[in-house]
């Protein structure tokens, strides 16, 4: 994830009821809120990350985010802000988030992850409209980023587990790629939509041509939706 939102809380702890962030900024379009209890420097360490920008405590669950009313008609990314499920984040925490999500039945939850592998550890524990989502930014292997490789990736998200689930694939920011290989990829996966987008923040990524961009989404549009952000126009040159 390359998204940052800091949720709001009273220091002197006199708001009961916090309150969710709405979706601003390069966000999903589809995503109205984002929540976030477990919080702080992820793990995964991706070069491109959007919260590189600002200060990072270490790794945390803020208790008090289970104030927050999520409400009903929302579609919330939860953990919008580091990875919640990086292999170094307590079971506990994940649990009691999803617990949190469970008292809102009424809302559709975003779970996106560069570790899906470990989504099948919480197997009974999603509230039930739920998204599970992973981020494949190429098929080509490099020094980006700590956490897991993209064919880690790509077995997580054919776990048994994410059979009959609803799944996403997001290639932001997308890099250069080898079209037949990923659109294999997400075939295997049967994401019920893929989003593509660009890196926003300048990282020097590798990134494919414009007409690579369009090839991709023509061949993933035979079997799935395809998202383009608006941030891809800047490879339109
Ligand atoms: S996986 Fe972690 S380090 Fe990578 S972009 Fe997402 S939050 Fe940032």
């Amino acid at each position: 994830m390359d998204f940052y939102f800091i949720n709001c809380f009273d220091i002197n702890d006199k708001i009961y009821k916090m309150v969710m962030n709405k979706q601003k900024g390069n966000m999903y379009g589809f995503v109205s809120h984002t929540w976030n209890a477990i919080k702080g420097k992820c793990s995964h360490d991706c070069s491109y990350c959007y919260m590189k920008r600002f200060p990072q405590n270490p790794i945390r669950l803020d208790e008090k985010e289970f104030k927050t009313d999520l409400g009903e008609g929302n579609f919330i990314f939860v953990g919008s802000s580091t990875d919640m499920f990086a292999d170094d984040v307590p079971n506990l925490w994940i649990e009691k988030t999803l617990e949190h999500c469970r008292k809102y039945p009424k809302n559709t939850y975003l779970f996106q992850t560069k570790n899906p592998e470990r989504f099948a550890s919480f197997h009974k524990e999603y509230p039930e409209d739920s998204i599970f989502g992973t981020t494949i930014e190429t098929n080509r292997e490099n020094d980006i980023s700590s956490s897991p490789p993209r064919s880690f990736r790509l077995a997580g998200m054919l776990h048994d587990f994410l059979r009959c689930k609803r799944k996403m694939v997001t290639f932001e920011p997308i890099m250069d790629l080898d079209v037949s290989i990923v659109t294999d990829w997400i075939k295997d996966i049967k994401p019920e939509f893929v989003n593509i987008g660009a890196d926003s923040m300048g990282h020097n990524l590798q990134e494919p041509s414009w007409e690579k961009i369009i090839k991709l989404k023509e061949e993933l549009e035979k079997f799935t939706k395809v998202n383009l952000k608006d941030n891809l126009n800047r490879l339109k040159k």
